[in-house]
């Protein structure tokens, strides 16, 4: 230990201009702290023969230290991989008029629990009850956490001890850990599992019916695709089967949208309205995917099943704050005042025409002086339409190591995440919102060596 005598002491170390530096800007216990934990890696790790580091490399050490644990890892990035509900990044970008609200709720106070009118004590999920009402509806509705919450909630409320009838063909893993078995568990509430993988028969859903059934629950495949020999009984079916013995039927629909897909040449992604339509007593979906909000679960459906829902204790557990609710109020307006497709960003980026987009990766192109425009395919992603696309035009650009390409693009700041496609790195307009263009076009031309 003797050779560590040379070490210089954290009181001279503090009494250097360095240190007084780094105490400026970090802050005098987090300094602290860097210099602790750097005298002691060398203590631990430097090695006979290593020159014990005096002040100054001691305190560059420290601030590269400091540096590291300032540094914030949750960033705005650029998503130009044309996954639109790209779960990793963030799903749904809010639209303009979200964000004001935000800004204006989150600064101070709100009427958040609160009627004006009156001045009495109010529910905060109130605020957009009505909303959620006047677009799908529904009798009654609630906003908690995310939609697993809302499943986790509906189940726990209603299904507690009792069996809830699921198809085999519907047990999914939403990813992110949300395995529908497992919420049941959680829940108390008994999963009764019918049929097969891929097939499965009305009967097989009455012959598992006993008086302890809470409800048959119907949830959409979200983020696979069954082919081949196949057979499920549409929704309707089910509340067919329901009404006539008294067993209401809850509708998972994920993504839940309030457009038709089907306008944008995808196929038809179950809407919110023709699920409550055909008779489902509660449908949940969330606020983030095709919907374009906030993250947040949304049931909806008959009165006396969300009042009970909302007397269960983890209904307070899971509840959302203002920014949420101010964000979702705002963005549900959108749909009411049939302005969704011109608003939201999520809708923007799927009507954006392939005529727009070559467009657009060509003036990038043309910027940049290099790379291919070439045709490609965008994803709606986020459990939405599994295995749909939307044509697209791409950047392509042939680089000789197209993983260390990336990686250099997602250190930039902001970063950029882009795609490999055929060992060429590809960049899709369609998710780059226009007033990222600049710093995108930057970037690149940093990554690719280029002067601007
Ligand atoms: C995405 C999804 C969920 C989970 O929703 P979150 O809002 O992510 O919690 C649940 N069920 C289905 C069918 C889904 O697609």
């Amino acid at each position: 230990m003797s050779e560590f005598r040379n070490l210089p002491s954290v009181e001279q170390l503090l009494q250097t201009r360095h240190a007084a530096e780094l105490i400026a800007v970090y802050g005098r216990s987090l300094t602290l702290s860097a210099i602790r934990t750097v005298l002691d890696d060398i203590r631990t790790s430097y090695g006979n023969d290593n020159t014990i580091p005096q002040r100054p490399a001691v305190l560059e050490l420290a601030e590269k230290k400091l540096e590291t644990w300032v540094e914030p890892t949750l960033l705005p990035v650029i998503n130009a991989t044309g996954v639109i509900l790209h779960t990793n990044l963030g799903r749904a970008p809010l639209s303009q008029t979200a964000l004001q609200v935000i800004r204006g709720m989150s600064a101070g106070y709100c009427s958040l629990e609160y009627r004006l009118s009156s001045g009495q004590r109010g529910e905060r999920s109130e605020h957009v009850e009505s909303l959620i009402k006047m677009l799908t509806g529904a009798e009654a509705a609630l906003v908690v956490n995310n939609n697993a919450g809302a499943i986790l909630l509906a189940l726990s409320a209603l299904a507690r001890r009792r069996r809830v009838i699921v198809s085999r063909s519907q047990l999914v893993a939403i990813g992110g850990g949300f395995r529908v078995p497992e919420i049941m568990r959680q829940s108390g509430a008994k999963l009764v599992e019918i049929g097969t993988t891929n097939q499965v028969r009305i009967e097989d859903y009455e012959n598992a019916l006993q008086d302890s059934t809470a409800f048959l629950l119907h949830v959409h495949h979200s983020n696979f695709k069954i082919i081949g020999f196949t057979e499920e009984p549409p929704l309707s079916e089910l509340v067919k089967l329901g009404n006539r013995y008294d067993i209401p039927v809850i509708d998972d629909l994920g993504s839940g949208a309030l457009l038709d897909t089907s306008r944008f040449g995808l196929a038809h992604e179950p809407m919110v309205q023709e699920s409550l339509k055909a008779g489902a007593a509660l449908v949940s979906f969330s606020g983030d995917k095709l919907l374009g909000g906030p993250q947040a679960g949304i049931l909806a459906g008959r009165t006396d099943l969300i009042q009970k829902i909302k007397r269960h204790p983890l209904a307070r557990a899971l509840r959302v704050d203002k920014l949420c609710l101010a964000a979702l109020s705002a963005t549900l307006l959108h749909y009411l005042k049939d302005e969704a497709e011109r608003e939201i960003p999520v809708w923007q980026m799927i009507a954006t025409t392939p005529e727009e987009l070559k467009a657009r990766a060509t003036r990038w192109r043309n910027i940049l002086q290099t790379g291919e425009v070439i045709g490609g395919l965008s994803t709606v992603g986020g459990g939405s339409l599994p295995g749909e696309t939307l044509p697209t035009f791409l950047l392509a650009l042939s680089v000789k190591q197209p993983n260390q390409f990336m990686r250099r693009l997602s250190a930039l700041k902001p970063p950029i995440i882009a795609r490999i496609m055929d060992n060429q790195v590809v960049l899709d307009p369609r998710t780059v919102t226009p007033d990222q263009e600049g710093a995108l076009l930057v970037g690149l031309q940093n990554v690719l060596g280029i002067k601007g």
